[in-house]
């Protein structure tokens, strides 16, 4: 019998019973290695009862409290990351440094998580009046909904949950279905950083369950990421059940590189940033922009850097591991049938290497396309694996154009050495993320990760000051206080109790 997984509430693994299941795999082995369940209706109402529960408790916690179990939660988090990096190469596929990578990136959200007291300090304004004084404080917002998706299983969850734990509210996660061991990992970590029961809740499932936590009435707020026609859905029916809603949605990310840029650097920035972790990255690159007449070197210097990258078993040491399932590799894999008939150019054909790895693994290598057509579905659509496009154009302005009319606004990079176009394209460019000579510009911790357009539903990006302002919302209390110089004769001003 395979690997039961089942939901975290309580503080502890779910006893019921499993009334649906899905299959996870292990995309480099191709077998089933575990059966996740799947929650009903009923599922989700007793977990997120159990964290209305503990938020009535969790919000009046003191800072001190919060700031040493993020503290620990850290701690205990460093201690089991080889474990954790295991557990997501084993169900997403990804190498283990890529695993580890993303466990570093998401530890930074849990340091400033850590310093969180000083964000929710407040304001204050004396004498607004006569005898009047003004206070801001930021409290709680109640139950936060986190639902993630298959690309980042711990990372993801970690750009919210530590924010959200840390302004005093509980947390529902719902992890990718495909790769639920994360979120278990985590839930065990938070427990034994002394986190009380029913603060942080794992529920796993699929659709049923994320549309019970956009309709239910203890749910305040939903974080959500994931592809852009499921994020406009929960962000519309989010909103219209009157939850506040931040929902990051797909990309399609241009890196333009211009003729005055380090074209070695570029290379291999495009490679990593195209390539890496298969290309299931929201922050990949998947088209390159190569202006005036930088194309035919850049192609070279892609090609000769492709043929080194050696793909297969994420435990083996290789540079990229295979596709999530096989529906998704088949997926990607057809684009390179449309590409070819779209008229562009298949400088690398994936499906033609040799993996290091098992053969029923969802294999297929890194694809480059040159001269790709504008109005071609692989320029177009949100590919979601290995596959380089490269667009030639005349201009910068060109570029600059092209980058502007994608649907997506999530990354864009500018590779040159002229800081006057670098300072234009920062200033023009349509994105939430800019990268100048940087391929992938994921904001650091203490600032905020979101795109624009169809990147992102609603105005609050992740992480950094505007997570913490989408987990708790203001109240000012303006108070009179006459004023006496000392007590009246006669009035008892003593505690009671107190003699
Ligand atoms: P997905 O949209 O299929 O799933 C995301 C989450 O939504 C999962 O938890 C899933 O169970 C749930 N879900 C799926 N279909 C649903 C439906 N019809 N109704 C309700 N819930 C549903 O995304 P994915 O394939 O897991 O992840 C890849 C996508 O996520 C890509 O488009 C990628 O660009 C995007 N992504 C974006 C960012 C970002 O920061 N903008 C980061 C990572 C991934």
């Amino acid at each position: 019998m395979s690997k039961r997984i089942t939901h975290w509430v309580g503080g502890k693994p779910w006893t019921g019973p499993a009334h649906r299941q899905g299959e996870v795999f292990d995309p480099a082995l191709g077998t089933v290695t575990a059966h996740v369940d799947l929650a009903s209706v009923e599922e989700v109402d007793a977990a997120v009862a159990g964290a209305a529960a503990a938020f009535t408790t969790w919000r009046s916690s003191t800072l001190a409290k919060r700031t040493q179990i993020l503290f620990d939660f850290r701690t205990i988090l460093r201690r089991r990351r080889d474990e954790l990096a295991a557990a997501i190469t084993a169900e997403h596929g990804k190498v283990l440094d890529d695993a580890a990578g993303e466990i570093a990136r998401g530890l930074e959200v849990v340091e400033y998580a850590c310093g969180l007291s000083a964000q929710v300090k407040g304001g204050f304004s004396e004498s607004v009046s006569t005898t009047v004084d003004v206070t801001a404080i930021r409290q709680p917002v109640g139950v936060c909904a986190v639902i993630t998706p298959f690309n980042f299983p711990a990372m993801v969850p970690l750009w919210f949950t530590p924010i959200a734990i840390a302004c005093g509210n509980s947390v529902v996660l719902k992890p990718s279905e495909k790769v639920p061991s994360a979120a278990r990992l985590l839930a065990e970590c938070w427990a034994e950083a002394g986190l009380p029961d029913g603060v942080f809740t794992v529920v796993n499932g699929d659709a049923v369950a994320v549309n019970r936590l956009l309709e239910h009435p203890e749910v305040a707020a939903v974080s959500f990421v994931g592809s852009t026609p499921v994020a406009r859905h929960v962000y519309e029916t989010g909103t219209r059940n009157g939850k506040r809603v931040q929902a990051l949605g797909g990309a399609k990310n241009h890196m333009v590189v211009l003729p005055d840029a380090d074209l070695d650097g570029a290379a291999d920035a495009a490679v990593s940033a195209g390539f890496g972790s298969a290309g299931e990255r929201c922050m990949a690159v998947s088209v390159l922009v190569a202006v005036d007449s930088v194309g035919d070197a850049l192609v070279s210097r892609i090609t000769e850097r492709m043929a080194a990258l050696r793909y297969g078993d994420g435990r083996r040491g290789c540079d990229m591991g295979p596709l999530v399932t096989r529906a998704h590799r088949d997926r990607v894999a057809s684009y390179l049938d449309a590409g070819v008939e779209a008229g562009a150019k298949l400088v690398v054909d994936g499906r033609q290497g040799r993996p290091d790895g098992e053969d029923d693994g969802f294999w297929l290598g890194p694809s480059l396309f040159d001269e790709v057509p504008t109005e071609s579905s692989i320029y177009r659509d949100e590919i979601f694996g290995p596959v380089l496009s490269i667009v030639r154009v005349p201009t910068f302005d060109d570029a600059l154009d092209l980058v502007n009319a994608s649907p997506y606004g999530n990354g864009a990079a500018l590779f040159t050495e002229h800081g006057g176009l670098a300072r234009r394209f920062q200033n023009e460019v349509q994105a939430g993320m800019v990268g100048i000579n940087v391929p992938i510009p994921v904001p650091a911790a203490a600032y905020s990760f979101g795109g624009w357009k169809a990147s992102l539903f609603g105005d609050t990006h992740a992480y950094g000051d505007e997570g913490v302002r989408f987990y708790t919302r203001g109240k000012v209390v303006t108070s009179r206080w006459p004023q006496r110089s000392a007590p009246r004769a006669g009035v008892d001003l003593s505690f009671p109790g107190h003699g």
